[in-house]
Order: structure tokens, then sequence, then C-alpha cells
């Protein structure tokens, strides 16, 4: 049987990350990083809108999004001169009525403690600074000029991935199917009938998170959640829109512009959550739910086509949406990397990292995230995050 010191279920983002890291640290064990689709169509990270953001409300999450904007906002620097992922740092405009007037502004100011830039604005400010909009019920919003915005997905991962081969972590096109373990994990087989033994495995399964932590035991919330994204040709639209920030209007909706088009998508109420996480794509949501939002909004969006939209799963994480990232908490050589519900591919770099220091050191160097260790799950403690989009 082949021996791995490390193992990594999933070589999207987060895995990738965590062979990627794991070298660039010092790693000198063998890596491999086991990825059941080498196309990864149905994976989050190349379906993800690519944003990348300081606006959070917990300290963990906003260390997470600066260790990746860090490197998402200068990749030549950390992938050499030929790296490009389109990079623009055009901000999030975050809406809010009356009563999120103390929310906006307690996370603003945990935010700039944090080195963030987020800026408050009166309705008055708003309207002079997008004039193309309508604040009619907003009573404040928050934004920020510098570290933020969006980039390819894709492309990062790629960067990310070549990466981590190049430093000689080893892929293999399999899917995990079991995991051996007592006290420690000492092997996985594969779907072809291999069996490989494991010094380490880490989960980094994306939607499959949940069922590769059910092969050893572990009762993790964590599965996909649909989500729909429409794109939409708006000939009227001006150019400060086009050039503008995403916009995150107060009844869950959002859009932001991409390349001569603009991405509309919305956070579901819990009655709205699709019930089932399958391919169909639902028109009906545009026209009865964002798009009566968007103009109103924004005039000019009232003349606008849909030309296509695309089905996305979520890494949900059912408990409170955010990342699930630490030890198991009986199994010493078991990682997770999971349920980043809308916020994994700006968090996986950070990930991968924190996670490489985990089973390199026994403990986080570069940030704490203790925080987001699986433990409060048993303990039934929530970390919620407020600004979930
Ligand atoms: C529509 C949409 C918009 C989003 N927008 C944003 C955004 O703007 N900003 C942001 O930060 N995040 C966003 N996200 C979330 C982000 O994309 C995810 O959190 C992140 O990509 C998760 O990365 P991952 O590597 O954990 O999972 P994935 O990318 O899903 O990768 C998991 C991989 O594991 C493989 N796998 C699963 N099970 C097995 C197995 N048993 N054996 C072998 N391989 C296996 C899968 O094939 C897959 O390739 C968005 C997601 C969607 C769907």
């Amino acid at each position: 049987m082949k021996h791995f010191d490390v193992v990594i279920v999933g070589g999207a983002i987060v895995g990738s990350s965590t062979a990627y890291f794991l070298r660039k640290n010092g790693f000198k064990g063998s890596i491999a990083v086991i990825e059941k689709d080498p196309t990864y169509a149905k994976a989050c990270t190349p379906l993800s809108w690519g944003g990348v953001r300081k606006q959070f409300s917990t300290p963990e999450n906003i260390r997470l999004s600066t260790f990746g904007f860090n490197i998402i906002s200068d990749v030549k620097k950390e992938f050499g001169p030929e790296a490009d992922i389109s990079f623009r740092e055009t901000g999030y405009l975050v809406l809010g009525s009356e009563a999120s007037i103390p929310v906006l502004e307690e996370n603003a100011k945990l935010q700039r403690s944090m080195g963030a830039f987020t800026e408050l604005y009166s309705p008055a400010e708003l309207a002079r600074k997008f004039p193309h909009g309508n604040f009619e019920g907003i009573a404040m919003a928050s934004f920020a000029p510098k570290g933020e915005g969006w980039f390819d997905p894709y492309g990062l991962m790629n960067l990310v991935r070549k990466g981590a081969a190049a430093k000689g972590a080893t892929y293999i096109a399999d899917e995990v199917v079991a995991i051996e373990a007592g006290d420690k994990v000492s092997s996985v087989t594969l779907k072809s009938g291999e069996k490989l033994g494991a010094g380490a495995v880490v989960n980094a399964a994306g939607t499959a998170g949940g069922a590769v932590a059910a092969m050893v035991g572990f009762n993790l919330p964590v599965s996909a959640a649909k989500r729909f994204t429409y794109i939409v040709d708006c000939p009227a639209a001006p150019d400060a829109l086009r050039k503008g920030p995403a916009w995150f209007n107060t009844d869950g909706t959002y859009w932001r512009p991409e390349g001569r088009n603009f991405m509309f998508g919305f956070t579901p109420s819990e009655d709205e959550e699709p019930k089932v996480a399958d391919w169909e794509m639902e028109h009906h949501w545009f026209e009865e739910k964002i798009w009566p939002s968007a103009f109103e909004r924004v005039p000019v969006f009232e003349s606008l086509k849909v030309i296509s939209g695309y089905v996305g799963h979520y890494d949900y994480n059912w408990f409170d949406q955010n990342g699930v990232i630490g030890r198991h908490p009986a199994i010493e050589n078991f990682y997770f990397g999971n349920g980043f519900s809308g916020h994994g591919i700006q968090q996986g770099l950070a990930t991968g990292n924190a996670i490489s220091e985990l089973i390199m050191h026994g403990e986080y160097r570069t940030m704490d995230l203790k925080a987001l260790g699986v433990e409060r799950i048993a303990a039934n403690k929530p970390l919620f995050e407020k600004n979930i989009f």
C-alpha cells in the first residue's frame, strides 16, 4: 500500500491551498491531493463570484479575508510575473435600514481596528457618491474604497494548484469513499479500489464536507445549498455603475458588474431556501424578487435583459454559516476546512495556511482561529456572522 504523510480530500481552493502552504512553510513529507473531478465543473470554487471583502462582523473572518486579500491583490508577488486573476479593487456597498445602524457602526469599528478602510455614509452622502441610486428607506451604508473587490476564482485556484504541484504535491484523480480510523486515521479507500496509507487526512471536500466527516463518524452539518446567479445585459447602465462596487440591498438581493454585463443573486430567507440542492435553474426568482428590488434601488435597471444564468452550490454550514477549521476533537490526525457558506474563495488561502500550521506545529502561528473549531458545534455555541451574502 502506498503511503502519504498527508492526504487531502478535495483539490479546489481549500485542498490546494493546504498542499501549497504545507510546502511553502517547509513541510518535507509526502502530500497527496485526491480530487474526484479534475474538471471542477460542480465545485464551489469556479462557480463563485470571486468576491473578497473585510466587511465581516467577526475578527476571525476579517483575519482570514485579510490574509487572502494580501495575496489576491498582488498575485505576481506570490506566484510570479505571469500570474493574473483580473483583480478589481471596486468595493462592496452594504445598504442598511434604520434598524441596522447599530450593527453597521459596530462592524465598522471592528473592521477599522483591524486595518479595514470601512466608511459609513448617510443617505445624503450616498446620493452624492452614487447618483444613479435611489436611497429611499436607507438610513446608513458601509463601503470601503480600498481593500475589497473581486477576481477570477478559477484563475486563483489554478495558480495555487499549479504551485502546489510544482512544489511536489501529488494530485490523484479519484474519489475517497472510506476512511479507516480508530484513535487515529490510518488509511483512505478510493473508488478505484486502491487504499492509501495516511499520516493525516484533511477534509477539504466543499459541499461533501459533511459526507467526508461522516466517514470518521463525525456529524458535521455541512452540505450543498442551492444558489442562483443571473447574468444581465443593461445597455442603459451608466459607466459609474459598470465600474462601481457590488451592491448589497437590505432585502438580501445583490448585484455587481461583470465585464459588459451584471451579475445578480440573492440570499434566500429560511422560507425561500431551496429544499433540493439539484442543478435545475429557477428563473422566477429574478422576475419576482430580484428585479423589482433592483430597479427600485437603481432605476436604470428597469430596462434590462437576462441573457443567461447558472446554479451554484454553497458549501453551507447549516449550524452558523461560518468556516469550520481545525482538528477533530478525538481523532488527532483528521483536520477540517469546511462550511464557508459564501466566503470560502477569499478564505481558502488562509485556511490552507492555518491547517498546514496545525499539521506541522500542532498550533496556529499566523492567526488565532480557535473560535472556528468544530468544538463549537458539539457545545452548541454558534459563531454567527452578520454579513452573509
Ligand atoms: C454562486 C457562488 C458564489 C460564491 N461567491 C463567493 C464570493 O464572492 N466570495 C467568496 O469568498 N466565496 C464565494 N463562494 C463560496 C466559495 O466558492 C466556496 O466557499 C469555496 O470555493 C469552497 O472551496 P473548497 O475548496 O472548500 O470547495 P470546492 O470548491 O467545492 O471543492 C471541493 C472539491 O472536493 C472534491 N471532492 C468532494 N468530495 C470528494 C471525495 N470524496 N473525494 C475526492 N474529492 C472530493 C470536489 O470534487 C471538489 O472539487 C461562492 C460560491 C458559490 C457557489
